[in-house]
């Protein structure tokens, strides 16, 4: 009887903790992927954004190439792929964008998301201008008031 047993070594945690929570980025960089993942659904019925979501998670969302036409005011405003009416009416009328039907559990769009999403991809582009040393101190600092710490781990710091 040979006993091989004794080979069962579990040494400590691995050594990169990797504490990122990505979901379908995980294996699809894709700039695409990334885009609709942080894309915040709003203009619609809670029912309507369970649908967005959906077809997110599972890839079956195609953005529009090109703004439609709006069945409320007949202008081209749409820039929602799946939308029937563009902010402006899902506003004025607060009614869901994409079934043009429900009002309840409507979030309506955000004046800012769109200025806000062009000034974190103008911060991203300054980040990758950014030298190492400032970089590392950009996230220090981002650290002691947020979240950011998650991404920037410890692999990134030792050295
Ligand atoms: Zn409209
Ligand atoms: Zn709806």
């Amino acid at each position: 009887m040979s006993s091989q047993k004794g080979n069962l070594k579990k040494s400590g945690p691995p050594k990169h903790q990797n504490k990122t929570a990505f979901k379908n980025s995980m294996h699809d960089t894709s700039k695409k992927t990334k885009e609709l993942n942080s894309m915040s659904i709003s203009g619609c019925c809670k029912k309507c954004q369970e649908i967005l979501e959906w077809r997110i998670k599972y890839k079956k969302y195609k953005p529009l190439t090109q703004p439609k036409k709006c069945v409320r005011c007949n202008e081209k405003t749409v820039k929602r792929a799946y939308f029937i009416s563009c902010d402006k009416c899902i506003k004025e009328r607060e009614e869901c964008g994409k079934c043009g039907k429900n009002k309840e559990d409507l979030s309506l769009p955000e004046e800012s998301s769109q200025e806000a999403s062009r000034q974190e991809s103008e911060l991203h582009q300054e980040l990758r201008n950014l030298t190492e040393r400032q970089r590392r101190s950009f996230f220090r600092n981002e650290e002691k008031g947020n979240f950011k710490e998650e991404i920037c781990s410890k692999s990134t710091i030792d050295h």
